[in-house]
């Protein structure tokens, strides 16, 4: 697969950092899987994973606390 953006990278699997902000404050999770260009960096994440993102930041934001930080691998 060959990069959107700079349309002659390869996107290979990799793991990034997401930084989400909630209603109630912030949400980094790490070790989130994805697809990254090799030569631009751009960073993808697949559908199936950004709906795991979102169910999980609904479930956080129930709870009263600034900032969230947690591992995607142990939360999923
Ligand atoms: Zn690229």
């Amino acid at each position: 697969m060959n990069c959107l953006v700079c349309k002659s990278g390869t996107m290979i699997d990799s793991f990034e950092t997401y930084f989400a902000k909630l209603k109630t404050g912030y949400a980094i999770i790490e070790n989130v899987p994805c697809k990254k260009c090799e030569q631009c960096g751009e960073i993808l994440f697949s559908a199936s994973v950004i709906e795991k993102i979102e169910s999980l930041i609904e479930n956080i934001e129930k709870i009263s606390s600034k900032i969230f930080i947690f591992d995607y691998q142990s939360a999923a």
